[in-house]
């Protein structure tokens, strides 16, 4: 069986991602879990989403002669008793798959991807559950169902990239207090191997904590089991309640679509080419904006100021540069999550020398004119100049790391 989970949280407390972790505790008795169970990160940009859009998947091999009904129901009930039904916009679903035709998986592959790169609407989820008659309870509106689905489909038929979370869960009494974590511990944890945002080396800030009131205590992300424990085993921390090691598709680009500029829709993640049409100047709050084309169509990018140093990147951009942008668009603009930059225009339109002097503008359309000489140009000449920046790939920094964004690391 795998049990897909979504929408028990709200910003005041609990977490998917917990409750799934209680309930394979109480699963053991049932079964044994199959593999890993996972932690599917959805669309970013879903406005119902309360903070990282996760949804979860069990897969459970249940002990032979055990009742489905039975764990079913377990599973309904740990659900009811846990979520936070009272918050407005959480809308838990669970669904169940027992069995499953090749068309079915077909369509739950499909489906899967499009929560990930897309937006469903409910029915959608509703449709392919009765098309396949496959067991599900959605509560309140039953928006959970979409990414219970989603994360079960993925159980089902596999993710093409893959990486590792342990997650370590705070006691209950301390919900709601500071975290207590030795800082040390953590910048050497974050010197293990195969790991990643643990820390921010740039802007010296441990990372891998929230500041929320929810159960987690820290999450170490890592290229495969072995590593995310080794990092683990290093952290002195309070002592927390459980962990558990989740396969994920965090940091690998699943979000984003390759298109044309022309192609992009809000709410979605893209990959971009094109050539710097407007240079970079900074807004109110520190936000860099600046514009690319591809000749055709054109949209605004920005590295808002949570990405902190990566600005300074971006401030270096010229117009004529060509690059290929990476992130999610929002009100038609692309909110950076990478950047390559692909080639570098060192031209540049100036007056042109004359007796060892640049010759001065006579005034808008009327040429140039040598101050010393009296000599006259009528056109500015291209000359070559020096830039401070390289071609290269530039990243924000893991203090602004979106989950699904893939660090240079792994590439
Ligand atoms: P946490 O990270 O703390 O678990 P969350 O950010 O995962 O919280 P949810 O409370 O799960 O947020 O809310 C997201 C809601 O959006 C869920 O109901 C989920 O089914 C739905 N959803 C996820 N992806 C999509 C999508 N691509 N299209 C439409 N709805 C989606």
């Amino acid at each position: 069986m795998i049990i897909g989970l979504d929408d028990t949280d709200s910003k005041e407390g609990m977490c998917t991602t917990y409750l799934a972790a209680v309930l394979i505790e109480k699963l053991a008795s049932f079964g044994r879990i199959q593999g890993y169970p996972l932690l599917i990160r959805l669309n970013p940009n879903i406005i119902y989403k309360t903070r990282g859009n996760a949804a979860m998947a069990i897969p459970i091999e249940l002990n032979r002669g055990e009742d489905a009904e039975t764990v079913m129901k377990m599973v309904i009930d740990l659900v009811e008793e846990m979520a936070e039904f009272s918050a407005e916009n959480t809308n838990p679903g669970v669904v169940f798959i027992e069995e499953a035709s090749d068309d079915m998986k077909k369509d739950l592959a499909a489906f899967s991807l499009r929560a990930v790169q897309d937006v469903l609407e409910i029915r959608e989820a509703e449709e392919l559950l009765e098309r396949y008659g496959i067991s599900h309870k959605g509560f309140k509106n039953g928006r959970g169902l979409i990414g219970a689905l989603a994360a079960a489909g993925f159980a089902l038929t596999g993710l093409p990239d893959i990486t590792y979370e342990v997650i370590a869960y705070r006691e209950k009494k301390r919900w709601g207090t500071p975290r207590v974590i030795d800082e040390d511990s953590v910048w050497k944890a974050a010197e293990q191997p195969d790991t990643w945002d643990t820390v921010d080396h740039e802007n010296r800030r441990i990372v891998f904590a929230p500041h929320s009131p929810d159960p987690i205590l820290f999450g170490i992300r890592g290229k495969s089991e072995l590593a995310v424990r080794r990092a683990f085993s290093f952290i002195k921390s309070e002592p927390f309640e459980r962990y558990v090691v989740y396969m994920t598709n965090q940091n690998t680009d699943m979000h984003l679509l390759r298109a044309k500029i022309g192609e992009v829709l809000d709410c979605r993640s893209y990959i971009l080419e094109g050539t710097v049409s407007k240079p970079p100047k900074t807004i109110v709050g520190g936000h860099v904006i600046f514009e690319i084309s591809d000749g055709t169509s054109a949209i605004e990018c920005a590295a808002f100021e949570p990405t902190k140093g990566f600005r300074s990147i971006i401030r270096k951009l010229r117009a004529g540069d060509k690059v290929t942008v990476y992130g999610s668009v929002k009100d038609g603009t692309l909110n950076l999550e990478k950047l390559k930059l692909t080639g570098l225009n060192h031209n540049e339109l100036r007056n042109p020398l004359c007796c060892g002097k640049r010759m001065k503008s006579m005034g808008s359309g009327q040429g140039t004119r040598c101050e010393k000489c009296g000599a006259k140009a009528k056109e500015q000449v291209i000359e070559s100049i020096k830039r401070n920046i390289s071609k290269g790939f530039y990243e924000v920094p893991p203090c602004a790391r979106r989950h699904l964004s893939k660090p240079l690391v792994r590439y």
